[in-house]
């Protein structure tokens, strides 16, 4: 082909008009048949030239993309002078997820595109695959877990047919209920995340409707409680009852690693950015090992736990758009902090 090009070029002043229509017509013959043969590949192939308009494009391209690319490119703000990959879904005419990579030459970019829908439904499969695992797993640990309680109770209620006027058996009873309640309340969450349902308040709220909850367990374990909140506190965007489950967790937690009595302080501040929730509890604390699973499901350090608190708590405040984190020392104490983005700084990264 070059060599052809080559001829032509020298003797091209030479030429007649007739031989240049005969030359002009092999160039378009030969033109007309690369097509052909890029028509024939099913990845997409669009050739730009340095002027950013499209000189080239397979017939893949067309249909990968669901319209002409000279028009559907340009939208796509593709890097033209520099090798890029990138993924992008579209939806006409289906829904569909295309990779496009740019590769520049010396006369302009080379653009391939290639569908790649069947690997991304895969590696989604995958992931659902992997959910009905967790699913199966916390069915598993749900089993397990109740059983415990479930024959403390079967036992007592034998004792109690013998002399239903034990008390002591009674409160048993009533203790072994509550922890089926609590069990139940950590998997049942862990199971069905709910998206929060986001409005305009103060964690104040849902902070003191909890410390009502847990008055009586701080007083039998005779534990101080401070809280230090400023009396005007910014908005975030909360949903109150989700809050409340996780300022329950942490608390409980903190009240879990008291053996014998001790402090909590909670401290509320606000800075232009965020509004932040600091639980500082005097409890026995974490070794670096354990503050590294934090987090994680099914790590707990507790006979009776479920390793779940945590784990949904995080999930929680994520979706909050927030962060939360936990700083130890063994043998001292720990502080949760959560921290929430103020509701205009929200507002205003969402526009
Ligand atoms: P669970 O309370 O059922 O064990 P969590 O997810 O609530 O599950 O907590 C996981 C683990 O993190 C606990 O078992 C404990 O070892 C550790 N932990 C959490 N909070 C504290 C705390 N305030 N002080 C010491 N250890 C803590
Ligand atoms: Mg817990």
């Amino acid at each position: 082909m070059k060599s052809f090009f080559r001829g032509v070029r020298r003797h091209i002043g030479k030429l007649d008009a007739a031989h240049l229509r005969e030359q002009y017509e092999l160039i378009a013959e030969e033109a007309a048949s690369l097509d052909k043969v890029l028509d024939t590949i099913d990845r997409g192939i669009v050739v730009i030239d340095r002027a950013g308009a499209v000189t080239r494009a397979n017939r893949a391209a067309r249909e990968l993309l669901g319209a002409d690319p000279a028009d559907a490119l340009p939208g796509l703000r593709l890097p033209l002078d520099t090798a890029s990959r990138r993924e992008l879904s579209i939806s006409y005419p289906e829904k569909r997820f295309l990779e496009l990579q740019t590769i520049p030459f010396e006369h302009g970019t080379i653009v391939y595109l290639r569908d790649v829908t069947a690997e991304r439904q895969r590696a989604e499969e995958e992931v659902r695959a992997g959910a009905t695992n967790a699913v199966s797993d916390l069915a598993a640990g749900v089993a397990h877990e109740i059983g415990n309680p479930l024959n403390a109770i079967a036992l007592s209620l034998q004792l109690l047919k013998r002399d239903p006027t034990d008390t002591e058996t009674i409160d048993v009873c009533m203790a072994q209920v509550k922890r089926l309640d609590g069990i139940l309340r950590d998997f049942l969450s862990a199971l069905r995340p709910r998206r929060p349902n986001l409005m305009p308040g103060s964690v104040a709220e849902p902070l003191k409707r909890c410390l009502a909850t847990l008055r009586q367990q701080f007083e039998d374990r005779r534990i101080t409680v401070t809280l230090d909140i400023p009396a005007a506190l910014p908005n975030v965007a909360l949903d109150a009852a989700q809050m409340e489950q996780v300022f329950f967790n942490i608390l409980k937690n903190a009240i879990e690693a008291m053996r014998d009595g001790g402090a909590i302080n909670i401290d509320v501040s606000a800075d232009d950015r965020d509004v932040t929730v600091a639980f500082r509890d005097s409890g026995i604390g974490m070794d670096t090992e354990q503050l590294a699973h934090l987090f994680e499901p099914y790590r707990t350090s507790k006979e009776k736990g479920t390793g779940l608190g945590l784990m949904v708590s995080k999930r929680i405040v994520t979706d909050h758009g927030g962060t939360i984190a936990a700083e130890s020392h063994l043998g001292e104490g720990t502080t949760f902090t959560v921290t929430l983005p103020r509701l205009e700084r929200r507002i205003r990264e969402l526009k």
